[in-house]
């Protein structure tokens, strides 16, 4: 497995694999891996000739007050993971090699899919996130590129902004992988304790009542957010930063649930800030 850090050295060694035939996947990752992570380089093994995955901790996608320097890294550990999966190559590459001094461009998607949901409780996100991913497709030359349901409006972003802007690959979903009681898995997990991980399970927990009253035939976006609402302020450390239900498309206003629909939710238990959601589909 190769490690790059250098963005030359990544993009001479796409090339080269792109020159010999081979089919590239790329898996972007902010490292700490899980089994959420796995599962796409799985994915990406399975589908494509030969797989990359970038770890890379943007720091254009976080606000000024948010976790940038305490997001968990362990690069020892996620090598091991990542080598023991058959990846042919890691890009790692340093802030200031993806940000040299006086770096000034940014790719943003205007309208309702960004400014919406995390595009409104975090300003900026969407614009570091959607830049970032333009550059790592730009250094690592992908056929088809690895995004977790898990971070639904961040999947329905970039799809827009490949359909939009004409990059010549595909945005493959994986689905959400879950911890065995239900808790989406994220690399934030970790900063939460015991209390907090306990009671974080309204998230997955509310989304599956929502689940079983939609498939009930409940189709009144208002009904099924009160009753989110109402599971979710049931747990004394849960702080609701929103509990929305669009279009699962463009993130459009709907008043009454067709397919597909996204119920999306963040929560904040102490300083941490979990998301979980449920698209509804025929
Ligand atoms: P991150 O390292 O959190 O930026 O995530 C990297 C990629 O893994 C993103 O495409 C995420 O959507 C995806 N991902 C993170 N957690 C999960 C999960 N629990 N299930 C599926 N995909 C996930």
């Amino acid at each position: 497995m190769r490690v790059i850090n250098s963005v030359k050295e990544m993009q001479q060694w796409s090339q080269e694999q792109r020159r010999s035939g081979n089919r590239l996947g790329l898996v972007p990752t902010m490292g700490f891996l899980h089994q959420g992570h796995l599962s796409l380089v799985r994915l990406a093994r399975a589908d494509c000739d030969k797989v990359i995955v970038s770890i890379f901790v943007n720091p254009m996608q976080f606000g000024p007050n948010e976790d940038l320097e305490d997001y968990p890294r362990d690069l020892k550990r996620d090598l091991t993971l990542l080598e023991a999966e058959g990846v042919d190559a890691v890009f790692n590459p340093e802030p200031a090699e993806m940000y040299p001094d006086g770096f000034s461009s940014a790719v943003t998607i205007e309208g309702e899919i960004a400014q919406k949901l995390c595009g409104s409780s975090r300003p900026g996100h969407f614009r570091g996130v959607t830049t970032v991913v333009c550059k790592l497709f730009n250094i690592c030359l992908p056929d088809k590129a690895y995004f977790g349901q898990k971070d639904a409006q961040q999947v329905m972003v970039l799809e827009k902004m490949v359909r939009e802007l004409n990059f010549p690959l595909e945005i493959i979903r994986g689905p959400i992988v879950r911890e065995e009681d239900g808790l989406a898995m994220s690399s934030r997990n970790t900063y939460l304790n015991e209390e907090q991980r306990q009671q974080a399970l309204v998230l997955s927990r509310s989304l599956n009542a929502a689940q079983a009253a939609i498939e009930g035939g409940e189709r009144d976006p208002a009904k099924i957010k009160a009753l989110l609402w109402e599971y979710i302020e049931a747990s004394p450390l849960a702080e609701v930063d929103y509990i929305e239900i669009y279009d699962g498309e463009e993130l459009r206003d709907i008043n009454t649930i067709e397919c597909p629909a996204l119920i999306a939710l963040a929560v904040r238990f102490g300083k941490t800030r979990l998301i979980d959601n449920l698209l509804v589909e025929g």
